[in-house]
Formats: structure tokens, sequence, C-alpha cells
């Protein structure tokens, strides 16, 4: 694959983005993967006004704003990307459609290019049952798959650190998000529909057959 390509890749919490991305990196090679989690998890632990009010929005399970969001992506794009890099893939962002405005408007000036969206589908039920039992890493922030969660492990299987439960995965702010996903994240998949960038993919399948329908559907388009 020779030309640089740029994707997001969007979904409910608990929909299996972060694992989907890991082995779509496997195929594409060198990547910049922002993922906009991490982005927001360093930026509210910082002693700052915006912060402190962003550690409410998002332990409620509120969706902070755009700007917001856009402003921490784009200073990714202040460090330097390293040499041989064949991709940019944005986890969990946009969110809201003028938030996938801003991303055009930053890969045409970046990349000459648009980004295609990845949209892992999951239902409501299936996003609760998933996020109720999640567990994750308080080190690397690796969610626990599955099948180990009723194991009950007290160590990451990937680097050995302790093992809790997310703060924002309670019932209340669950539905919260939830909820924004129906009424922003959805339109925002919309819009890349109706641009002709989008790749839907089934996310209730066994984490292997997820990854096929994806990369069978997102190869055609990379080869077109
Ligand atoms: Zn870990």
């Amino acid at each position: 694959m020779s030309k640089f390509h740029v994707f997001c890749i969007i979904g409910k919490s608990g929909s299996g983005k972060g694992t989907q991305v890991e082995l779509l990196k496997k195929k594409l090679g060198k990547t910049k993967h922002i993922i906009n989690g991490d982005l927001f998890r360093a930026f509210i632990k910082l002693d700052n006004l915006l912060s402190k009010k962003t550690k409410k929005v998002v332990n409620s399970g509120g969706l902070p704003p755009a700007w917001l969001s856009a402003y921490l992506w784009q200073t990714e794009f202040l460090k330097p990307i390293s040499a041989g890099t064949k991709a940019a893939i944005f986890e969990g962002t946009p969110r809201r459609i003028w938030e996938a405005d801003i991303l055009d408007d930053v890969s045409d000036y970046l990349f000459d290019q648009r980004s295609v969206a990845i949209y892992i589908d999951i239902s409501d039920k299936e996003a609760k049952q998933r996020l109720l039992i999640r567990l994750v890493c308080k080190k690397c922030k690796q969610p626990v798959p599955y099948k180990l969660i009723k194991l009950n492990p007290k160590k990451c299987s990937f680097c050995g650190g302790g093992i809790e439960k997310r703060k924002d995965d309670d019932e209340q702010a669950i539905l919260k998000r939830l909820t924004w996903f129906k009424t922003d994240v959805l339109p925002t998949v919309e819009y890349y529909k109706k641009k002709g960038r989008l790749v839907h993919v089934n996310g209730e399948q066994d984490v292997p057959l997820v990854f096929k329908e994806l990369w069978s559907k997102l190869s055609k388009r990379l080869k077109s």
C-alpha cells in the first residue's frame, strides 16, 4: 500500500473500536494513531478551569464540546510524524458533524484527501451489556478481553498492571452516552454516508469476523 490513508473509526463505547484499530494497524504498517479517549483522559488530569469542567462532563457520561475535541487532536499534529508513516487513524472522533467538517479541512490541508469513516455498529442493548461488565488496565488502559472477564483477572494480560472498572461505566453514565450517540454521533455517521465515505461494519460478531468484514469492505475502497 503506497498511498497515505486517513481513517476515523466511530462506534458506541464498548463496540471494540480499539481492538479493530490494532488489527487494522497490522495491515497498514506504521500509523499515526490518535485516540480521542486517551487525549481526554490526559487532559482532565490537568489542573485548570477547562480540565475541571471537562472532567465533570466526561465522568458523568456527557459529550464534551467538538471544539475541545478538535483542539486536542489537532495539537497531535504539532508533534513530529515518524518517517514511513502509512496512515492516520482517528479513534472515537469525530462525534459531531461540525467536527467532521474540521477533520475534512485538516485532512485536505495536511494529506490532500478526506478521511474514510469506519462505523462499528452495535445495538444499545449490546453496548449496555458490554459496558456494565467492562474492566480496563489501570496502567495501559487496554480493556480486559470479554472472554477473560468471567475469570475475574487481577492483572492485565498485556502489561501486568492492575485492573479497574472505568469511572464512567456506571449505568446512568452509560445511558447518557447512548443518548448523545443518537443525537450527535449518528448524524455524523450519516454525514459520511452521504459523502460516500462510510464503511459500515456489524460489530456484534466475534472480533476476527468483525475485522474480516471491516477489511474486506475497506480494502475494496482502497483499491478503487
Ligand atoms: Zn495493561
